[in-house]
């Protein structure tokens, strides 16, 4: 099997030689941003929405990154393209880079950008007819004015702590609630809820990161005629709505079957999330930065 290339400030490296210092910031306290990216048949899709969510995230914590967003979209191409990758899944880190060990910032030298792109294992068709089982669990989401969800920080230890809670509970996802007890994500998924027809995700605001998959599938549904109200919800609404479903990058639109030993809609995957998903799944086909010329073709090794 020919090397996996990781792009590592300005280089190309093995996985071997991708490595970064234990004085790293990003290692030693979190302090860093990343993206997840999704590439669908040699397009990535939605590149421009996640630079610019990753540009702001950097921007809040004062993390200059040192390339314009075009030359950064470049260096994604290409990572992609050095791999000879077709489907695949995209993780752009940018940390503060190595300084001392105390916690301040300005003793950093540079930023480390790194670029890793990895053929993607599907989820399993058979996840999508069956769908997943949420529980809501004790530990709150991180308040908007404490560390802002909408920054994707590498700080990720409140996602983690809830993954551990729905681990405990023997469910697939964690429902995370914020300090009032309205509902807010899943550990790095956004939640939504149908009722008659009538499609509602949390506001950003609550506590919940400003995913690039639920913009699209708000866009997607209001196009496709729904009404789709980015409204406050407690618990309650999610265990008697119709529907459930989360979305995210990796998981893009994927039913929830049962919500705190409450069914969902007999355990099926609902009408709503399935139009939605096959649109989604069309959309991803026709989007996208190009990462191959039409001529070129794909030498899978
Ligand atoms: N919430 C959190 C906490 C996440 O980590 C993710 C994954 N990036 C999402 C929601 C979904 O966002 P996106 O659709 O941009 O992948």
């Amino acid at each position: 099997m020919s090397n996996q290339w990781i792009y590592l400030n300005g280089e190309y490296v093995t996985k071997q030689d991708a490595v970064v210092s234990v004085y790293d910031h990003g290692f030693l306290y979190g302090d860093g941003v990343f993206e997840g990216i999704r590439v669908y048949s040699g397009n990535i899709f939605k590149l421009d929405e996640h630079l610019s969510r990753l540009y702001d995230s950097a921007k809040s914590i004062m993390l200059n990154i040192p390339y314009t967003k075009e030359e950064f979209q470049d260096i994604i191409v290409e990572t992609v393209r050095k791999n000879q990758l077709e489907t695949a899944y995209i993780r752009v880190v940018v940390s503060r880079g190595p300084g001392d060990l105390g916690l301040d910032p300005n003793k950093c030298s540079e930023p480390r950008i790194v670029v890793i792109a990895e053929a993607l294992a599907l989820f399993p068709k058979e996840l999508y007819e069956r769908g997943v089982r949420l529980a809501s669990v004790a530990s709150r989401r991180n308040r908007a004015d404490v560390l802002p969800p909408q920054v994707k920080s590498l700080n990720y230890l409140n996602n983690i702590l809830v993954k551990m809670e729905a681990n405990q509970a023997g469910v697939d996802e964690a429902l995370m609630l914020n300090d009032q007890g309205y509902v807010t994500e899943g550990s790095a998924d956004n939640v939504f809820i149908v009722k008659n027809g009538v499609i509602k995700t949390p506001p950003v605001y609550l506590g919940a990161l400003e995913g690039i998959t639920r913009n699209t599938i708000i866009d997607l549904a209001k196009q496709l005629g729904y009404e789709v109200q980015e409204q406050p919800f407690t618990r309650h609404d999610v265990y008697v709505a119709d529907e459930v479903f989360l979305t995210g990058t990796a998981a893009e639109v994927i039913a929830v079957n049962e919500v705190d030993s409450r069914i969902i809609n007999n355990r099926k995957p609902g009408k709503v999330t399935n139009h939605l998903l096959s649109e989604f799944r069309k959309l991803t086909t026709e989007d996208g930065v190009k990462v191959y010329d039409s001529k070129e073709k794909v030498q899978v090794s």
